[in-house]
């Protein structure tokens, strides 16, 4: 899980508030300092520890009673809501150039995934329909060349390569008339990484810069460095501007420091953030749905992006009023399974993280399974699946229509209930209204 130790940590905060009536300056002393230790133990760096705490008590102290909303969420509300505007508020988007080729330049450590991230990067535009290339101005190690050149085969992206004897300003100009030449609409620069900051790098980054008037650098910082991360950030910015950060390796067990600090400590927002190996495994950078895992109310709402984008703002919808019903339902598993992969979906749901293969495969079958049962049922049953909780005569046909048992079924429609309870408890909190108890 994503950022777990934290998740458990705050989690010790709220629960020491368990059968408080309201939130008073002597009862939230002993949360506030969990919520400390537990960003400290994250490595987010102390100054934006220090303003974090003090911004949340300050608040919680002044909340008040709420009808119907208990002390301990009011504290979560508060710090869900602190930690988005830590991270920045909104997603902050990539920028396109006017007229012509956007330019990205790309600079980072080595080893953070920079090379990775440049195919990534180009797989991603390829997807939203935009041309791309790549350009090796990487020249102190063939390998990188080479590197690039196989990932470039990968994501069936052309790669702008002059070898290592060129000036890696000269190959970026060159690189970049490239692409104006075959009208390509995105052209990434890939740039050297040395193990840590030096001044040669600086000046050539610089140079690079100055020849490519890029509409986006963004460094590349590695999640698992922590508030080393923000550190890095803010030097690049200052030494040769930047516009924002990708933030790699958000899938290994980092513990939250980088993604909490960036914005804050430099200035500059995470604009992506890569959570695997893979081409597809890099996304843009959401405040809210961070705040939401960190808080450990896993990733649904990414799950939702997941899905074609006219069913899933229909889908949401119904979220919202709890009118999930199983056509959706059906919708879903559809959706999942052209997505291919079960696994990959299945990790995202709250507490279904560590999964082996034999439950994938035990899930692809109930996935069908599930799809049966839906079929037997009427239209009129499907969009309102009180008529089955309701009916065992019902339930009885449906499970006799679809060869399937009548505890399956059951279990289906008992399912499909708790899903929406988890959906309405989510959607509380992302709209402020009732807050759920995060407990469970
Ligand atoms: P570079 O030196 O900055 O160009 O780094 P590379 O792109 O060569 O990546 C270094 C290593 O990190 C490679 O083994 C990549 O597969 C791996 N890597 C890159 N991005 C991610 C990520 O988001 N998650 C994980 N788990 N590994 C990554």
């Amino acid at each position: 899980e994503m950022f777990g130790q934290l998740t458990t940590g705050l989690e010790s905060a709220w629960n020491k508030l368990k059968g408080e009536e309201v939130l008073t300056k002597d009862n939230i002393a002993e949360p506030m300092r969990d919520i400390r230790r537990a960003l400290l133990e994250a490595d987010v760096s102390l100054p934006v520890v220090r303003r974090f705490v003090q911004s949340v008590s300050d608040q919680a102290v002044g909340v008040g009673v709420v009808r119907g909303v208990k002390p301990d969420q009011q504290l979560v509300k508060i710090v869900y809501d602190e930690l988005i505007k830590l991270m920045g508020g909104e997603v902050s988007e990539l920028t396109f150039a006017k007229s012509g080729p956007t330019v990205i330049l790309l600079a980072g450590l080595q080893g953070v995934g920079k090379t990775t991230v440049c195919a990534k990067l180009a797989s991603y535009f390829k997807k939203q329909g935009k041309s791309c290339m790549l350009v090796a101005g990487d020249v102190y190690r063939p390998a990188a060349i080479d590197q690039l050149t196989i990932l470039g085969k990968q994501v069936n992206v052309p790669v702008y390569t002059a070898g290592t004897d060129v000036k890696p300003s000269d190959i970026a100009k060159q690189g970049f008339e490239e692409a104006k030449k075959k009208n390509i609409d995105v052209v990434i620069v890939d740039t050297a990484g040395r193990l840590q900051i030096d001044k040669a790098m600086m000046d050539e980054l610089k140079d690079v810069k100055r020849v490519l008037n890029p509409t986006e650098v963004l460094l590349v910082v590695d999640a698992m460095t922590g508030q080393e991360a923000a550190a890095l950030v803010t030097t690049f910015n200052l030494e040769i501007g930047i516009t924002g950060a990708i933030l790699t390796k958000l899938d290994g067990d980092s513990r939250g420091g980088a993604a909490l600090s960036v914005k804050e400590v430099s200035g500059k927002p995470i604009k992506l953030v890569g959570r695997g190996e893979r081409m597809e495994d890099l996304e843009p950078f959401y405040p809210d749905r961070m705040a939401g895992r960190i808080l450990g109310m896993g990733d649904v709402l990414s799950f939702v992006e997941k899905m074609q984008q006219e069913e899933a703002e229909d889908l949401q919808k119904k979220i919202m009023s709890a009118k999930f019903d199983f056509n959706d339902f059906l919708k879903q598993t559809r959706t999942v399974a052209k997505m291919g992969s079960v696994s990959r979906v299945i990790g995202m749901i709250p507490g279904m993280a560590k999964v082996t293969p034999a439950q994938i495969r035990e899930a692809e079958k109930n996935l069908q399974n599930m799809e049966v049962i839906i079929e037997a049922m009427t239209p009129e049953e499907r969009e309102k699946p009180e008529l089955l909780a309701e009916s065992p005569i019902k339930r009885k046909r449906v499970a006799k229509d679809s060869g399937k048992t009548e505890q399956q079924v059951s279990q289906l429609i008992a399912q499909l209930f708790q899903m929406r309870v988890r959906m309405k408890k989510l959607m509380g909190v992302m709209e402020g209204g009732s807050l759920p108890t995060l407990s469970n």
